[in-house]
């Protein structure tokens, strides 16, 4: 078969993930979703129906590889497939102790770029394959994708596996659309935010356990996606998404039902984040909920703040596409 690298997640449309970037299973091997992007159909703020590309319009083409829904409404999407029919991929999890968090993302670095990953370090639901006495306790549940020469593939997960005596390991030769199996759980409500960094400080992984103890949430989570490869071999201004240079993407999630929470959950994941070290970090777009301008403009880098804000002028002055994590034309 052949595939586009998306996110992590089935359900997510394509149009807001590629627009946004895409950071998936295939990050390492192939790049963002952006980076397969060849074209697209964009209908602008005036009407007028353009064919955007490295050829056409190529500052509408940059803008709308990171820049989100700010600068029309993308009707078709032209995106190179790669042929990927087997990988060898799944659910690795282990018990998350300190050194099994700081290895796993060691390990994520040092792989060959065929080998993409998330840790999602967490309480360990009460799933029918995690054993009953680790239900409630730290779980790291890796999902790895390896598409490579299938030969080849133990070995590149070799140092995963010798992380610790796994809960469950489901990782196996798989066709790729079986990555995406499985749901979530059902929550309604989720406070997250989310950076970028080239590497965590080193009581990091400690924290994370610490902190997940705290939070009253039916579900939390920090994902630790470690990036490289591919993508960061395309430079940093060739489109609008701006943390090619870093090593690592972190996501602070909690997940819960009754609304009336939402202040104590806001407060976890930004007390997290910071204990993290996020700073003044960006985030990445695609992740973000409802945000300041601030939040919104720290996602980009200077450089790209600027030519985005240019292009919004040009392509979109009545700021008519603002539902969204907007770029303003205008200050105030
Ligand atoms: C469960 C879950 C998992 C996720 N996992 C990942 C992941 O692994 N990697 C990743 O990169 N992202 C991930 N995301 C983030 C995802 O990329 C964004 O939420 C994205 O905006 C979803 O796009 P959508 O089209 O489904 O959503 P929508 O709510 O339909 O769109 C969101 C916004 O995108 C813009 N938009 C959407 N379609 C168009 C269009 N055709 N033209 C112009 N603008 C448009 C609009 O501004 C719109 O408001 C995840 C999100 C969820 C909910």
């Amino acid at each position: 078969m052949r595939a586009t690298g998306l996110g992590d997640t089935g359900s997510v449309g394509i149009g807001g993930i590629t627009l946004a970037g895409g950071i998936g299973f295939l990050v390492r091997k192939y790049g963002l979703t952006i980076d397969d992007l060849l074209g697209a159909e964009v209908v602008t703020a005036d009407g007028e129906i353009v064919h955007v590309s490295e050829e056409s319009e190529p500052d509408l083409f940059w803008a709308i590889r990171g820049g989100g829904g700010n600068f029309g409404v993308a009707t078709r999407l032209q995106l190179r497939l790669h042929e990927i029919s087997e990988i060898v991929g799944g659910m690795l999890m282990l018990p998350a102790t300190p050194e099994v968090i700081t290895g796993f993302i060691e390990a994520a670095a040092a792989a060959p770029e065929e080998l993409s990953t998330i840790a999602n370090v967490m309480l360990a639901p009460p799933m029918p394959f995690i054993p009953e006495e680790a239900h409630g306790k730290p779980l790291l549940m890796g999902m790895v994708a390896y598409v490579g020469p299938i030969d080849q593939a133990d070995g590149a997960l070799a140092p995963f596996r010798a992380l610790g005596d796994p809960y469950a390991d489901m990782v196996r030769l798989i066709r790729y659309p079986e990555i995406y199996e499985g749901e979530g759980p059902p929550a309604r409500y989720g406070a997250g935010t989310n950076f970028f960094t080239d590497a965590l400080h080193p009581a990091a992984a400690a924290t994370i356990l610490e902190q997940l103890h705290q939070s009253t949430a039916m579900m939390k989570a920090v994902q630790l996606r470690v990036l490289g490869g591919a993508l960061a071999r395309i430079p940093n201004d060739a489109t609008a998404f701006a943390h090619r240079d870093s090593g690592l993407f972190v996501n602070i999630a909690a997940m819960y039902m009754d609304p009336g929470e939402k202040d104590t959950h806001d407060a976890w994941v930004a007390g997290v984040a910071d204990s993290l070290g996020k700073d003044e970090a960006g985030g990445y777009v695609g992740f973000l909920g409802e945000e300041d301008e601030g939040t919104i403009r720290a996602a980009y880098s200077g450089p790209t703040w600027d030519r985005l804000r240019e292009l919004k002028r040009r392509y979109d002055p009545g700021n008519l596409f603002r539902l969204n994590h907007n770029i303003p034309p205008a200050d105030g």
